[in-house]
C-alpha cells in the first residue's frame, strides 16, 4: 500500500472510522465531512486507484456492497433518494487516489439537484454523438458474466490483452464550453 494512503490506513484501523460495513475485501464507512447525514464511503481494502484499475473479478462484489449500502443508508436515514457518486483522477475531481464510491442520502426538500447541478450539458452534433458512440464501442471487450476467472486474467495469461484505441480529443467533438 502506499504509505500516506488515508483509505488503507483506515482498511487497516491505523486510522479510526466509523464503520457501518466490512468483510475480507471490502469496507464502508461513513464521510468525516458528510454532505448529508449519512454519507457513506465503499471501498475495497486492497489499494486501487481508480475503477478502471479494479480487477474484473473484484468488481461485482464491490458493487453488491455498494447496493448494500445503499439500502441501509436509505432506511437508516428515511432518505427520499439516494446518490451514488464515484471519481476517477484528479481531473474529475477525486481528492482521494484509493478507490470509493459515495453513497449519499438525499431528501426532497434540498430541491432536484442532480449531475446538471456539477456538469452542465455539452451541444454535441450528432455525427459527433455517433462517432465517440463507435469509439467507445472499440475500446470495450467482453464484459464477465461470472466473477471467475475474469476476461481481464485470462487475456493477460493469453498474451490478448487488447490494445487501446484512439478516442477523438476533445477538440474534435464539438462540444460548446
Ligand atoms: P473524493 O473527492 O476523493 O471522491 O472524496 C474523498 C472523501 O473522503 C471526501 O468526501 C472526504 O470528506 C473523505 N475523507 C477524507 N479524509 C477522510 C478521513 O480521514 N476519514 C473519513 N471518514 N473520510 C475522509
Ligand atoms: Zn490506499
Amino acid at each position: 500500500m502506499p504509505e500516506e494512503c488515508i483509505f488503507c490506513k483506515i482498511a487497516s484501523g491505523e486510522i479510526p472510522s466509523n464503520k457501518v460495513y466490512e468483510d475480507d475485501t471490502t469496507l464502508a464507512f461513513l464521510d468525516i465531512n458528510p454532505r448529508n447525514p449519512g454519507h457513506a464511503l465503499v471501498t475495497p481494502k486492497k489499494h486501487t486507484e481508480t475503477v478502471m484499475d479494479t480487477r474484473e473479478s473484484e468488481a461485482g462484489h464491490l458493487f453488491q456492497v455498494v447496493r448494500k449500502v445503499a439500502q441501509a443508508v436509505g432506511a437508516a436515514t428515511d432518505a427520499d433518494g439516494i446518490s451514488i457518486a464515484q471519481s476517477n483522477g484528479k481531473a474529475a475531481g477525486q481528492a482521494i487516489p484509493h478507490m470509493h464510491f459515495h453513497v449519499i442520502p438525499r431528501f426532497e426538500s434540498e430541491g432536484p439537484i442532480g449531475l446538471e447541478g456539477v456538469l452542465p450539458v455539452k451541444q454535441m452534433k450528432k455525427d459527433k454523438l455517433e462517432s465517440i458512440a463507435e469509439s467507445v464501442k472499440d475500446n470495450i471487450g467482453p464484459v464477465e458474466t461470472s466473477p471467475s476467472p475474469s476476461t481481464e486474467e485470462r487475456e493477460e495469461k493469453s498474451g490478448k490483452k487488447k490494445s487501446k484505441k484512439n478516442l477523438p480529443s476533445v477538440e474534435d467533438l464539438d462540444m460548446d464550453f
